[in-house]
């Protein structure tokens, strides 16, 4: 399954906010766990609130976890281990899954409107890409695992008999899954489908910013038949919350996370101390290049989804791009016709293609990049502020597209993920130049070139350090290849059979025959 749904065509039906009442779990106020196949509200604990990014109004009120419903969850998902989840056959298991997929298809208009209420990301990519993701990732995974077998390697004994070593994968146990805000369904389920297709039970902990699809999924795998304990959540924050006691907690056995770099080192210092293996996906300041002999218009129409797609919240966006001389300004202008293009509004509207960021604190954070590029004296070619919106948009979190040239590349701007719909643009001379430019930064998650010439692709494609180059496209990618981040972009590769490095233990059994 590929992984850019969106170019399928495919357009979701018209929704509208009244969807959201039509889901009981998100009406309960405030949203609760899922621990052990139930929803739980243990009394006494503080709640926080979930605001709609499109409205900046209060979507509902969330209870915030603490260490005894960490405990709680983990014990659920431990004591699953040694019930019917550890003995069901790996053909009941991939079954399960799929239905776990059809549900979340059969639900759909559910899942899009949690999303929607969640993130304020327009109907048109919500429904393209992260909720179809969504039910894809477990049909992916229930597949890898069906078609896996275990090794054999025969071996003479010096008494002249033979010995089989039989190398078997075993579920690794329980798996902390923590989890961003920026494709909340998509990178959760990206982690939970390969964890339960290998026998592991989960305890999620979403992002403070989007707990509701997390919460509706436990829903689904109750109507599944995935047994209690197998997937639990537990809301709350990060450091000295749940997210840090999730993976400090002795009983799990392994953390895997997408989130910030810095966020990684602080998880890593967690479980030092248990030595918890860890797979990490993580930031990036990927690098978008452009040569004068690529199709103009494809470069322009890809290059400005790389960058301003989910308003910019995506970790694989394009912050830097190199364009050969040239064509540099042709192509600086039409990108900016693109982005002055873009039309912000109601989230449920298909006509809606720019969102808002997630959250006032996220916007001030990149407003002041915005500022400080301006104090360090870069060309604003479009944007830089954040726009007047009307009636009933106007107090969310918007912000203007916006693009800079002139910058020096030490600054702060194109070294620094901004995690915002913005991009420094740059001319470019020769091939050792702009791969030196691609290279010169702590990050190596993407790179996208655009040209016609395939030798002189191939030769870039290489020699750029990153867990994925794309030629003429992005975010184009068949579930079943590795996926990950080199440098301070990441630890491991996840996707179709990689990801079973991370869920499985391996073990060697040496039988003398
Ligand atoms: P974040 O690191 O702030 O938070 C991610 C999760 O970690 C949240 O659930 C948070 O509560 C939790 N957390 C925070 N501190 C913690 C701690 N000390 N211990 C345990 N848990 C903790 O990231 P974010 O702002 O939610 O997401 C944006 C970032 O994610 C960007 O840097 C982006 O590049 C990155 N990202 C990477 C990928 C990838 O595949 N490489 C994909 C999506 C997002």
């Amino acid at each position: 399954m590929p992984d850019e749904i969106v170019q399928g065509g495919f357009l979701g039906n018209a929704l509208d906010n009244s969807r959201i009442t039509h889901m009981s779990i998100l009406n309960q106020n405030p949203l609760p766990f899922f621990i052990n196949g139930q929803y739980v509200s243990p009394t006494g604990r503080q709640t926080f609130e979930n605001i709609n990014p499109a409205s900046g109004t209060l979507n509902f009120d969330v209870l915030e976890g603490n260490a005894d419903d960490i405990d709680h969850a983990v014990n659920s998902a431990r004591s699953a281990l040694a019930g019917p989840w550890t003995n069901i056959d790996v053909d009941n298991r991939a079954r399960l899954l799929h239905k776990v997929a059809d549900l979340i298809d059969k639900h759909r208009d559910e899942f899009l409107a949690a999303e929607i209420s969640d993130t304020g990301k327009p109907v048109q990519l919500a429904g393209h890409i992260d909720i179809p993701r969504g039910a894809a990732n477990f049909r992916v995974f229930a597949d890898v695992i069906k078609s896996q077998s275990d090794e054999t390697f025969r071996m003479p004994t010096p008494d002249g008999g033979e010995a089989i070593n039989l190398t078997v994968r075993k579920p690794k146990g329980v798996i902390a899954v923590i989890c961003p805000w920026n494709l909340p369904l998509l990178l959760m389920t990206w982690k939970v489908a390969p964890a339960l297709a290998c026998g592991n039970t989960v305890v999620v902990k979403p992002s403070e910013e989007t707990p509701a699809t997390a919460t509706l999924l436990g829903k689904i795998m109750n109507e599944a038949g995935i047994p209690p304990g197998v997937y639990n959540v537990v809301h709350g924050f990060g450091p000295d919350s749940t997210g840090e006691h999730l993976a400090r907690h002795p009983d799990v056995d392994a953390v895997t996370f997408t989130g910030e770099t810095k966020t990684g080192a602080a998880i890593m210092k967690s479980v030092a101390d248990d030595i918890k293996d860890v797979s990490f996906e993580l930031g990036g300041k990927n690098p978008g290049v452009i040569f004068a002999d690529a199709d103009f218009e494809q470069a322009v129409e890809g290059t400005s989804r790389s960058i301003f797609a989910n308003c910019g919240q995506v970790c694989l966006s394009t912050e830097r791009i190199y364009v050969e001389r040239p064509i540099f300004d042709r192509f600086t202008e039409a990108l900016a016709e693109r982005a002055s293009s873009l039309v912000r509004g109601d989230p449920f509207a298909e006509k809606t293609s720019m969102g808002p960021l997630i959250s006032s604190v996220h916007r001030d954070k990149v407003l002041s990049y915005y500022r400080r590029a301006t104090e360090l004296g870069a060309n604003v070619i479009v944007g830089g502020g954040a726009p007047e919106m009307p009636t009933p948009w106007q107090h969310g979190y918007w912000i203007e597209p916006t693009l800079w040239t002139g910058l020096d590349e030490t600054s702060q701007i194109v070294k620094e993920e901004i995690f915002g719909p913005c991009c420094h643009i740059r001319p470019f001379d020769d091939i050792e130049e702009v791969v030196n430019l691609a290279n010169d930064t702590e990050y190596g998650l993407a790179a996208t070139l655009w040209t016609q010439d395939v030798k002189k692709a191939n030769q870039v494609a290489t020699r750029i350090d990153c867990g994925i180059t794309w030629v003429n496209c992005w975010f184009l990618r068949d579930l079943r290849t590795p996926f990950g981040g080199a440098k301070k972009s990441g630890i491991g590769r996840e996707g179709g059979e990689y990801s079973l490095e991370f869920y499985t233990e391996l073990q060697n059994i040496c039988l003398k025959v």
